[in-house]
């Protein structure tokens, strides 16, 4: 769905959620029963646009890069979709709200999603959810090492730390699947 957002996406370098991962986030709202959803990063509000169009939610997304955000408004208004998403112009970690969310959707800097997780898990629903995207790195997690640039290294290092810092996690269960660009998805124990 929502072809043009996609297109758009592609022929501007905006990185957006792969099909498969967005299918079966889809399905996992609907399974789960998943009322609302806090989104980290936004883009121009593809993966947004997509759960809105097709469910029954509400979703609160933020994106710190204003040129992106502007898009994103624009698409969310272009779709009628201004009662089920509110967009939120700033850096993440600087969001602060008491609402609890059914489902949190981390797909911002790769570098950042321990601080998201812990600082999020506390906006978290009884029985509530947090997905996170990219934890291969589009590939970059399986690839040598030693061929990579020194700032791709830093970003899959980063990554395999929220992996390791996920598997020790005394208070949540994580499983991860290899679905599209492989996603972890946990919950309080
Ligand atoms: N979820 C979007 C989709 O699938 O359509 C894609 C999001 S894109 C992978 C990641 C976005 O997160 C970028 O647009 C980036 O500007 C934003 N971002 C990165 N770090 C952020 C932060 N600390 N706070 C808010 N946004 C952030």
């Amino acid at each position: 769905m929502y072809k043009e957002l996609k297109e758009y996406a592609i022929q501007n370098s905006i990185p957006i959620v792969e099909d498969e991962t967005l299918e079966f986030l889809i399905n996992f709202i609907k399974e789960n029963n998943i009322e609302n959803i806090l989104e980290i990063g936004s883009a121009i509000g593809y993966s947004a646009i997509n759960m809105a169009g097709s469910c029954d939610i509400q979703i609160e997304t933020i994106e710190r890069d204003i040129y992106r955000y502007n898009i994103a408004k624009i698409n969310i208004n272009k779709y009628n979709l201004d009662n089920k998403i509110k967009i939120h112009n700033m850096d993440a970690l600087n969001f602060d709200t008491n609402e609890k969310f059914d489902l949190i959707f981390i797909d911002a800097s790769k570098s950042q999603n321990i601080k998201f997780f812990e600082k999020f898990k506390e906006n978290l629903s009884k029985d509530g959810y947090i997905i996170t995207d990219n934890l291969n790195f589009h590939g970059m997690i399986n690839t040598d090492y030693n061929s990579l640039t020194k700032n791709v290294k830093g970003l899959v290092r980063k990554i395999n730390s929220y992996v390791d810092f996920l598997n020790e996690n005394k208070e949540f269960e994580t499983k991860f699947l290899s679905i599209g660009d492989k996603i972890s998805i946990s919950k309080k124990i």
